[in-house]
């Protein structure tokens, strides 16, 4: 038996000893038990103490000191008995691998460990009203006084602002730089005095996004992280590990089932699309001989699946390669193909369920139509978050082509 082998038999062994059997979601197709957030939390700790829920972090970090291949495996096994981290989150996924990068060892101890037990929930300051696609435009200002940054200014679009604890943020700290230059990356409590945080209501009634407003918040000075004016360089690297991340290139498990106090509801990771088969298809529009009658609809449904399986090998051989190195520019490459693919194929899925896909909620819709439904709209977000497509494709004619810009 291989190394590997072993290990996943002490993985399968552990995870069936201490899974408790309201964290997995049964074979027989059945509900999940219903379970309380304390209990999730109890879950996330058990993990965390395991070094499961960050695998590959080191341990004085709470993490396991695994290999990729490991980490690999500890997932596939939780997948095997439906099981959830729920720490994966942007803690995990974005700020926790820069924080590794690019932190000081104190600041590792004081927020890594958190993010590993599921204990502290982060969201991203970066866009403001003025800056999105020209993030470095941004304006929000950071002013040094003694021990602390005093910092003004807005957000906007803050996924989840409202049930985080921390921000991470993108400040102005000198002005008079280009814009590039002169940007800080600190971090502070969203408790602090001066924190106003507005959830933004959406034409669904629901709240997954707020504006944030900063007035002479004070951040502590050992909050920063990297040099002060240097930051570019560290929003520009989580970037990479975001667009990893909503490409379903990152791994760590899809964080739906690990959403605690709603935090992920507004970004789908790894939006691919509805799961549209020719099964759904059949269902929907009949058959002539066992197949379907629109030969063209037919051949859309197949290039379709096709694609996707495509994009999930080309993902796969990738991260095999990329071994130990982290994201790159070509993140941007697979962010792309995966929102654009996902809306083609939730627009696919619209033309297939014809009238059934008008609904959003009430009789006459099952819950698969109206989440099919709902997707569809929310993966219009996938192709915006994290940057457009076609910043995405400016990056990748810029950093992975390296073709000649303007700038
Ligand atoms: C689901 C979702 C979640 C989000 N969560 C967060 C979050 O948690 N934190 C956060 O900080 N932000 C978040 N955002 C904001 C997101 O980062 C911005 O919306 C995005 O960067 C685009 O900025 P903008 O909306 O200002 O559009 P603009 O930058 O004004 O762009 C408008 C249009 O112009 C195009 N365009 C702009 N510049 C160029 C260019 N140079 N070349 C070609 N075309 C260009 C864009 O592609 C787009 O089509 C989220 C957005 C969505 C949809």
């Amino acid at each position: 038996m291989s190394e590997l082998e072993t290990f996943r038999e002490e993985v399968r062994t552990w995870l069936d000893e201490n899974c408790p059997p309201n964290m997995r979601t049964p074979k027989d197709g059945s509900a999940r038990l219903p379970s309380k957030p304390e209990e999730v939390s109890a879950w996330c700790r058990t993990l965390a103490d395991r070094g499961f829920t960050v695998p590959t972090w080191p341990k004085a970090y709470s993490g396991g000191d695994y290999s990729k291949e490991q980490a690999a495996v500890i997932q596939e096994e939780m997948t095997r008995i439906g099981t959830m981290n729920p720490a994966v989150s942007f803690g995990t996924m974005m700020l926790g691998p820069v924080l590794l990068e690019f932190a000081s060892h104190e600041q590792k101890l004081e927020h890594l460990v958190p993010i590993a037990r599921g204990e502290i929930r982060w969201c991203q300051g970066y866009s403001e009203p003025g800056s999105g696609s020209d993030l470095a435009s941004l304006q929000t200002r950071a002013v040094r006084d003694g021990d602390h940054f005093i910092i003004n200014g807005q957000k906007i679009w803050t996924t989840m602002a409202h049930l985080s604890d921390w921000m991470f943020c993108l400040v102005r700290t000198d002005p008079d730089a280009a814009k590039h230059h002169g940007i800080s990356f600190i971090l502070f409590d969203l408790k602090s005095d001066g924190v106003t945080v507005k959830p933004i209501k959406l034409i669904s009634g629901q709240s997954q996004f707020c504006e944030v407003f900063f007035e002479d918040v004070r951040a502590l000075a050992k909050n920063l992280v990297g040099k002060q004016n240097d930051g570019w360089t560290i929003a520009k690297r989580l970037l990479q590990y975001e667009r990893n991340m909503l490409s379903g290139l990152g791994g760590g498990g899809r964080r739906r089932g690990g959403r605690r106090r709603g935090q992920s509801e507004g970004r789908q990771r790894g939006n691919s699309g509805p799961s549209m088969t020719a099964e759904s298809a059949r269902r929907y529009l009949g058959t002539v001989d066992g197949k379907l009658g629109d030969l063209t609809l037919r051949d859309e449904i197949v290039q379709a699946d096709l694609d996707q399986l495509g994009f999930q090998l080309t993902m796969k051989r990738s991260n095999e390669e990329a071994k130990t190195s982290g994201p790159s520019a070509a993140s941007s490459m697979f962010k792309l193909y995966m929102s654009e693919m996902g809306k083609r194929r939730s627009e696919l899925m619209m033309k297939v369920m014809g009238y059934q896909s008008l609904g959003w909620e009430g009789p006459g819709f099952s819950q698969e139509e109206t989440g099919t439904t709902r997707g569809w709209l929310r993966g219009k977000g996938s192709s915006i978050e994290g940057g457009t497509s076609e910043i995405q494709k400016n990056v990748i004619a810029k950093r992975v082509l390296g073709l000649p810009s303007g700038d």
